[in-house]
């Protein structure tokens, strides 16, 4: 739970110093409800503009996101303690998605379908206002993931950001006022999620929520969208898979998996957080692992050598030990000692595959590393899951890592590789991992109704 001074502030920590950063006001409902009314005017004037222009403006809040790179990242770094490395990328990420979504404002269009006795046309329609739930983990990338596009379809966006991480979505207003964009049609909410997030779930003027987070908060805001029947797109957790078999490159698997889990120390719900490694090279595998492992730089998020910071809160930290017995077996890396949420880069080597650190989403610094026997025992351990966002299959054989592919039940597989997050390309998650997907040459169409129009010739 975020700290908190009252029910009507919410204090901002760096969780690399427990220094507080700022404190934020908490939207109250009433104040929900009278953005809503705002958002839905500007909304009607904003789908009414000439594509080109809302296009034009985004890319004109695309370029002012570009000039002010080096201060949302710093801000990402005190508010959440991503290292300033990856704080940069995320705000580069923001201005990318704007571009990428400006691209589509002009493309969005409907099709001609063939009928006899007149034509028949669709129209891509705004859905209205928009609410966009985001986490504390990526809060840059993921507010941004739903508002660029629901913006480009022409639509308002109200945001509702986590409540340890409201800072940069604030500042993102401010340069979207700066850049020109209508006053509110894009504001930002923050607050508690189960005040401010849940009137906007709650709210008859929001058309579509956009939720991203845990799969038990997920599960219960579809609930409360199927009551109005208000369209949804949940974006939820993970436990998934990097699978090593026996005849990949070994040293490329190994040096490359500390990060595909330690990334943002771990707060990721891609993260692959089960080593699934064929028998017949477990030992060795684990002694690459090992040296790779310990020699991860955990530290001030703000130095450019970092690799990993601290953890979000004291209640993600307490979480995360839970899961970490002091006698566990593990191969550990390090993790400065004093303030600050610190959690040292940690495998477990001696797990059973039912055990929680193996099933449930620790979103820590923390993996376990689990033997499989073959191909078909390897597909049955990725999928031993109630998730399905994303993993990884290590393997020299082409025909091996397509039918790997093809069997592994999660909507985002790398070959080779631990990157599959792209704003070009489409993200999402099978089976509890979410709904709908994001992102990718669809991204603009989830934030459209298509409506269909007969036209008669014969009248
Ligand atoms: P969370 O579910 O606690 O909170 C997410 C957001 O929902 C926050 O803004 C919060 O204030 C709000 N919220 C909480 N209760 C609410 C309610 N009753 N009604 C409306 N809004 C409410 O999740 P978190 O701890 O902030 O984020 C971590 C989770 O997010 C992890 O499970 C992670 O896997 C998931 N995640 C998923 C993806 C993805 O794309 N699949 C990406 C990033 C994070």
């Amino acid at each position: 739970m975020p700290t908190t001074t009252s029910l009507a502030h919410h204090d901002v920590l760096d969780p690399a110093t427990e220094e507080v950063v700022r404190t934020v006001p908490a939207t109250t409902p009433a104040e929900v409800d009278a953005a809503v009314a705002r958002a839905a005017k500007a909304q009607q004037h904003w789908a009414a503009a000439a594509p080109a222009d809302r296009a034009r403006l985004l890319r004109r809040f695309a370029a002012v996101v570009d000039d002010h790179i080096e201060g949302l990242a710093r801000l990402e770094v005190r508010e959440a303690g991503h290292t300033i490395g990856n704080a940069r990328w995320e705000a580069g990420n923001v201005r990318d998605l704007l571009d990428y979504a400006a691209g589509g404002v002009e493309r969005l269009n409907g099709r001609q379908i063939p009928v006899p006795g007149g034509m028949n046309i669709t129209l891509l329609e705004p859905l209205g206002v928009v609410g966009v739930i985001a986490p504390w983990n990526f809060p840059m990338p993921i507010a941004a993931w739903g508002t660029a596009p629901a913006l480009a379809a022409g639509n308002a966006v109200l945001l509702k950001p986590a409540e340890t991480t409201p800072l940069t979505a604030l500042r993102l207003a401010e340069l979207a006022l700066a850049a020109g964009l209508p006053e509110h049609l894009f504001q930002v909410l923050p607050g508690a999620g189960d005040v401010a997030g849940n009137a906007l779930v709650e709210h008859p003027g929001v058309a579509k929520i956009v939720f991203t987070g845990s799969t038990r908060v997920g599960k219960s805001i579809m609930a409360k969208c199927a009551d109005r029947v208000k369209r949804v797109t949940l974006e939820l957790g993970g436990k998934s898979p990097n699978i090593v078999f026996a005849d990949s490159d070994l040293d490329a698997a190994a040096a490359a998996t500390p990060m595909s889990f330690l990334d943002n120390s771990g707060q990721d719900c891609c993260a692959r957080t089960r080593i699934l490694v064929q028998a017949s090279v477990y030992d060795r595998f684990l002694g690459l692992l090992a040296p790779a492992v310990e020699s991860v730089v955990v530290g001030d998020p703000s130095d450019e050598r970092t690799q990993m910071g601290p953890l979000i809160s004291r209640s993600q930290l307490d979480r995360v030990r839970t899961y970490v017995p002091d006698d566990a077996k593990a191969i550990r890396g390090s993790a400065p000692d004093g303030p600050g949420f610190w959690f040292p880069p940690t495998v477990l080597t001696d797990i059973a595959p039912d055990a929680p650190a193996a099933c449930e989403e620790v979103f820590g610094p923390v993996a376990v590393v689990l033997p499989f026997e073959d191909e078909e025992d390897a597909v049955r351990l990725a999928n031993a899951t109630e998730y399905g966002l994303s993993g990884s299959v290590w393997t020299r054989d082409v025909g091996r890592a397509l039918r790997v592919s093809r069997s592994v039940r999660a909507g985002n597989l790398s070959v080779n590789s631990h990157s599959s997050v792209r704003y070009w390309t489409p993200f999402g998650g099978y089976k509890q991992s979410g709904l709908g997907r994001e992102l990718g040459p669809d991204a603009l169409t989830a934030f459209t109704e298509t409506k269909n129009v007969f036209i008669s010739t014969e009248a």
